[in-house]
């Protein structure tokens, strides 16, 4: 039996790509230099900074794929990889806009009714508009057809009621996607009767509470619906197709470089510290940076897939899972490093404490390995 490809096919780097990666370089350079941000570990989780994001936009880059009629930059999406990657590599904060330049815009083009677009997409571009993400539950995660937030018609729109959890963002943005029920379950078809709809997050019947993260961060909520009324204007794509909509928005979460860059800074000050003699010298860091290279590549080839709109499910799953036990293992090589040895610069000790910390969300957010090594085994035929 052939095997599928599992990587797609790599375009190699274009003049336009390279420059414009030089270009995102320098800039970053700048914004370090004159104290704009402090490299982070995954600041696109945690780093919500709505000054750099406006920055950002204002730079056009934010909403590279929207196309100009709705206030984009209509760039290619290889073109917005590589802004995104250079931004992950260097700790930039990108949190406020992350959720809604990455997923919610290749939806809302692919999904949106017009009047959806023309509200959403010009403000997302400009960095004024920040979205979340409303699937998991307390009792659903990787089974997401469980989901039990119903939505009930009514005159001129829809009822929401139940609870969202992990909400990343919540308590700053300005809406979120939220998938719920709109028929009852059929135990033989679990999938059917599932719908999406854009709710704000400041309306009545809606109430975001903090959770607090071991470190004392604040980055996710549980998000309380209460008969919370949305209209038929904001109903997202179609009634009962919520399922699937949510497949393909996922394949966009899944898929980028932040699934294998979050602890790159961290790598950067390992080098470093080797370097200057403040850790030993040890093969593993090339052993890192090696897979660091390699994963590089496969997710250049997923982006190119998407760019010639291929299917990229299977592969951004093979990416995940490698990317994301990746990330773990620098945490871990630093943080072993480092011991108790004062010796080490205040500034790389505070990367190895957030990355540990962070470490476990990893291969969790966005489907945890052992679903997404189902989705594979699946991809070649094995279940
Ligand atoms: C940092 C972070 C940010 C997040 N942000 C958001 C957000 O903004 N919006 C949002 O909606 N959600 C968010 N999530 C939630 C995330 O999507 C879920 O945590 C994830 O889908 C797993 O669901 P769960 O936590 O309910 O775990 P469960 O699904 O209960 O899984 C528990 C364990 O069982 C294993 N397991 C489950 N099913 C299978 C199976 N079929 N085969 C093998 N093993 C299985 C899992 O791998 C896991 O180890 C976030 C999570 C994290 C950690």
């Amino acid at each position: 039996m052939a095997l599928p490809r599992l990587v797609p096919a790599a375009t190699s780097e274009t003049a336009v790509t390279a420059d414009l990666r030089a270009e995102v370089r320098a800039f970053l350079a700048e914004q370090i230099a004159t104290g704009g941000f402090v490299p982070a570990v995954d600041a696109w989780l945690c780093g919500w900074n709505e000054t750099f994001t406006a920055a950002l936009g204002a730079q056009g880059w934010l909403g590279m794929t929207v196309p100009k009629e709705y206030g984009g930059q209509g760039r290619s999406f290889l073109e917005r990889f590589v802004v995104t990657e250079e931004l992950l590599a260097a700790g930039a904060p990108v949190a406020a806009h992350w959720i809604a330049d990455r997923q919610i815009v290749p939806s809302l083009l692919k999904y949106g009714t017009e009047d959806q677009k023309r509200e959403f997409l010009p403000k997302i571009a400009s960095g004024d508009c920040f979205f979340g993400i409303g699937m998991s539950e307390p009792d659903s995660g990787s089974d997401l057809a469980s989901v039990r937030t119903r939505a009930v018609q009514t005159e001129g729109g829809w009822k929401l009621s139940g609870t969202k959890v992990w909400t990343s963002g919540a308590h700053y943005a300005h809406a979120f996607i939220v998938l719920a029920r709109t028929a009852p379950v059929d135990p033989a078809h679990r999938h059917d009767g599932l719908s999406q709809f854009i709710v704000r997050l400041d309306g009545p019947g809606i109430e975001v509470r903090p959770i607090i993260s071991m470190n004392g961060g604040h980055h996710f909520n549980e998000v309380i619906l209460e008969d919370a009324f949305v209209p038929d204007a904001m109903v997202f794509g179609e009634i009962g197709e919520g399922w699937r909509q949510v497949t393909s928005e996922l394949s966009f979460e899944r898929s980028g470089p932040e699934r294998l860059l979050s602890t790159f800074p961290l790598l950067a000050t390992s080098a470093e510290s080797m370097a200057n003699g403040e850790i030993p010298r040890d093969a593993n860091l090339g052993r890192l940076v090696a897979r660091v290279a390699g994963l590089h590549r496969m997710s250049t080839a997923v982006a190119d897939a998407l760019e010639r709109r291929q299917p990229a499910d299977i592969p951004a799953a093979v990416v995940k899972v490698l990317g994301t036990t990746t990330e773990g293992d620098i945490a871990d090589f630093a943080d072993l490093h480092a011991g108790d040895d004062s010796a080490i610069e205040s500034g790389h000790r505070e990367l190895i404490m957030s990355a540990v910390d962070q470490r476990p969300g990893f291969t969790l957010r966005g489907g945890t390995n052992e679903v997404l090594r189902g989705v594979i085994a699946r991809g070649l035929g094995l279940r």
